[in-house]
This record gives structure tokens, sequence and C-alpha cells, in this order.
């Protein structure tokens, strides 16, 4: 019974954000989506159960989408009490005072209120999760390249860049590619 599979094919335009997107899912705990499958169940639960005791509150016609709804609505509310949870640990902030909040303050305020005052992430390396600090090229811990270097002046530069924004140098399509720190020549053009 799982209705959630949405397009299989993967789409190249606006990739990066879509996996930024996917990687925001992916820290929800499981076991928020285990409550949603729960709400989901009380619902249906709810609504075979007002139809068997005989006299339905309203018609089932009304009832099937008002608890699809219902549980659409409640699903999320958790997922996000879910995700408050795990990103309040990944910005420093005390996950158990946030989640308490967003649970218990009414009309999703505490959620509201959690991304109004939610502190900027502390990036960390992927490799050994040393802190790092906007604009490093390396992580200081393991030496992980964070960001393409510039192949002139061996700046951190954006992947997609065509120059430099630093010496004016040409990136062509080598933003993307790795170039090693050590070996600044190889790639370079005759001349
Ligand atoms: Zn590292
Ligand atoms: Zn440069």
């Amino acid at each position: 019974m799982n209705g959630r599979e949405s397009g299989g094919a993967d789409m190249p335009v606006k990739n990066e954000t879509s996996t930024r997107f996917m990687d925001e899912i992916r820290i929800i705990s499981p076991w928020a989506f285990s409550f949603v499958i729960l709400g989901f169940l009380t619902a249906i639960a709810a609504v075979v159960n007002a139809t068997l005791s005989g006299k339905p509150p309203m018609p089932l016609a009304a009832m099937v989408p008002l608890a699809i709804v219902g549980g659409t609505i409640l699903g999320c509310y958790i997922l996000l009490i879910g995700y408050v949870n795990r990103d309040a640990g990944r910005r420093g902030m005390s996950r158990l005072a946030w989640t308490l909040l967003a649970i218990l303050i009414p009309n999703a305020l505490g959620i509201v209120l959690y991304f109004v005052l939610r502190k900027p992430r502390i990036a960390t390396c992927p490799q050994c999760g040393a802190p790092l600090e906007p604009g490093f090229g390396f992580c200081p811990g393991c030496r992980y390249r964070l960001n393409p270097l510039c192949p002139k002046c061996q700046r951190a530069v954006h992947a997609g860049d065509k120059f430099c924004p630093y010496c004016g140098g040409d990136l062509g399509a080598g933003a993307n590619e790795v170039v090693d720190g050590a070996g600044s020549a190889g790639k370079s053009s005759g001349f």
C-alpha cells in the first residue's frame, strides 16, 4: 500500500535542488515515518469503525476523502516535527526543547517559530566530520576537497563558474573537474 511513488525518471534539471531536498528528507528519523503510517491507519480505522457502528456521522463518500486529507495533514505535521528534532541537532540547538515546542505549541506555531529562529547550520566535512567554515577549499582535518579549485590561483570556486572570481582565470569546463593542487601545470594549455 505505497501510494507515494513519485516519478522514477530522474530529471537532470534542478538536480542539485532536488538532491538537497532529499538530503533534508533523509535526516528525518524513521520513527517519524512509522508515526505517519500509524496516523493513516488510525484515520482508516476511524472510518471503518464509524461505518460498522451503523450510525456514521456522515456518508462514506465524504468520510474517506476527509480521512485521507486529515491523514496527510497529520502526516506532514509529524514529519515536520521529526525534521525539527533532527535539524536542531545539526545546528547546535536543543533537540528536546525544540521538539517539545513543535509538539506543544498549537497550530504548528512551534514549527514556524523554529524555522524563524533556527541558527545557520554548522557545516561539517563529509569525510571526517570536522567543522568547516564557509570558503574553505579543503577540510582542515583530512584534506578532503570541498570545492573545485581555480587551476591558476588555487582558490575555491563554485562548480559551474566560467571564470575565477579571484584571478579572472578561464575555468572553462574545468570548474567541475578536480584539479590536483600539486600539479597545477598538468592541464595548462600550450603557451
Ligand atoms: Zn575532513
Ligand atoms: Zn583563480
